[in-house]
């Protein structure tokens, strides 16, 4: 059996500490099945960043290999490129992407020198699989040092349309280099569409029947893996006694009141102003909810070193001031509003507790909480999930109440809806979410994306053989 080798910017946990998600968990479980590698950034930065030593710990089976990055690495392919240039771009936000030519020559470096350092490790027999936006060219990389195995890519992120794509400097070029995987997977047929038709219209790539893409005389498998979560395991996280002490909690707190969550890294992508806009309008085009309802946002902060995100910091601040200022009585509190982070426990605790996951990003490639809220109710009296048309989730959890984020009206109308909506249809609606997210699961993912690489791997030997 091959190796299996995985990389992504950031490495482990190889052990599930409470915190880890169902991707670390998933990887570690198919990584200890084939054995192998997992490869990536430490974390840390040094003199010495990407020229310097891969750093091993772990088991025989599975190692952990990491290197450093320079600031200037650090600065010019993490800041730079990947979060102020990829993200907003493939997030629909060209107003807030910068072009730096000098923050994409550092991608392209430091995917080639990590993927000198990976060839050091490598036997021929290993199946590679590559994770996420700062990842787009490192097969052409490892392909340019004469390395044949299989390589495959999965996008955690949306791909956008080619119309937006189009506005990158050198798209071209950076599509033409994610050709060089065996197999590039996307969160949504959407996102695999909209990949085509770039490939097809601006590089001349041929689509096959089946999907694939044909450029020279490579093929690649161009697909849609939904990415899932461990749904099991975090529906017995919600019943541990940590979880039940922040349901009684929250519960006690609400004497009687229902509560809508949310919860979210703090991102522009998340549309976390619409959604507090749109709260407010929940509160005032239908009185009867003011004293009743309440929304609780958990929103920890993420790249707060971006000016971006600052910003829209300060803005949900403003807007919950304003709106607990003009709505809040003596015995409530409309947003309770709070940017810490909780164990998976204690969250799975608290998507309990509340009657409806308010789930409402602009753009997102999947979103796992509305995952996490379904596995996590009780099946006797579940909860509703209010879910943006913008998010991967929404493509296969339909029974969910899908919304247009933008519409601050229609947001309100469902969320309406989801507060009032009888208890068999509630059932009926979980029911079918929660079967699909346990049938299409993190585990069953990992499996569905390596059978494809292993068998596209093969297909590619056998043509070059012939
Ligand atoms: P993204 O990957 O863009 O942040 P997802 O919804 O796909 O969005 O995944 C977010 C993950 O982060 C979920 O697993 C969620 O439970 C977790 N998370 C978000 N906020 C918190 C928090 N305050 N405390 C703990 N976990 C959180």
């Amino acid at each position: 059996m091959s190796r299996l080798v995985v990389v992504s910017n950031r490495v482990g946990p190889l052990k599930d500490t409470g915190r880890a998600g169902g991707l670390a968990v998933a990887l570690v479980d198919a990584l200890t099945q084939a054995g192998g590698i997992w490869f990536g950034w430490s974390g840390e930065i040094s003199e010495e960043g990407t020229f310097g030593n891969v750093r091993r710990v772990g088991s025989r089976k599975v190692l952990l290999a990491t290197l450093d990055m320079t600031q200037a690495d650090y600065d010019a392919f993490y800041v730079g490129y990947a979060n102020k240039t990829l993200w907003p771009v493939f997030h629909y936000r060209l107003d807030l992407a910068v072009f730096d030519r000098h923050a994409e020559e550092g991608y392209l470096r430091v995917n080639d020198r990590f993927a000198a350092r990976l060839r050091s490790l490598l036997r021929s027999d290993d199946v590679i699989w590559a994770h996420d936006y700062h990842f787009l060219p490192f097969a052409a990389s490892l392909r340019a040092m004469e390395v044949e195995n299989p390589i495959g890519f999965f996008l955690h992120i949306p791909f956008p349309a080619p119309e937006v794509l189009a506005a990158l400097p050198n798209a071209a070029q950076m599509v033409r280099r994610m050709l060089a995987y065996d197999v590039i997977g996307f969160q949504s047929r959407r996102d695999a569409a909209n990949f085509r038709r770039f490939a097809v219209e601006e590089i001349g790539a041929r689509e096959a029947d089946n999907g694939d893409l044909l450029l020279g005389s490579r093929r690649t498998v161009v697909r849609a893996f939904p990415i899932g979560i461990d749904a099991e395991g975090f529906a017995r996280q919600a019943t541990t006694p940590d979880a039940r002490r922040h349901t009684r909690r929250t519960e006690k707190l609400l004497a009687g009141r229902q509560q809508i969550i949310g919860v979210d890294r703090i991102d522009y992508s998340k549309g976390l102003p619409e959604r507090f806009r749109a709260f407010g309008r929940l509160l005032e085009d239908y009185p009867e909810n003011r004293g009743r309802i309440s929304l609780m946002q958990v929103a920890p902060p993420s790249r707060a070193e971006l000016d971006a995100y600052a910003e829209i910091r300060r803005e949900l601040e403003a807007l919950t001031g304003n709106i607990n200022g003009r709505f809040a009585d003596l015995d409530w509190t409309p947003i309770r509003y709070m940017t810490r982070s909780f164990t998976r426990r204690a969250l799975a605790g608290l998507y309990r507790a509340s009657r409806v996951a308010l789930v409402t990003p602009l753009r997102d490639g999947m979103n796992l909480v509305a995952k996490e809220y379904v596995a996590a109710q009780r099946a006797e009296d579940p909860g509703v999930v209010v879910l943006s048309r913008f998010a991967g989730a929404a493509e296969e959890m339909s029974e969910a109440l899908i919304v247009n984020p933008h519409s601050a009206e229609e947001v309100a109308a469902n969320l309406q809806t989801a507060l009032t909506m009888p208890l068999d249809e509630r059932r009926d609606r979980w029911q079918a979410l929660f079967d699909r997210i346990c049938e299409n699961d993190a585990a069953s993912w990992a499996q569905a994306f390596l059978a494809a690489l292993n068998n596209q791997g093969n297909g590619q030997e056998e043509k070059e053989a012939s």
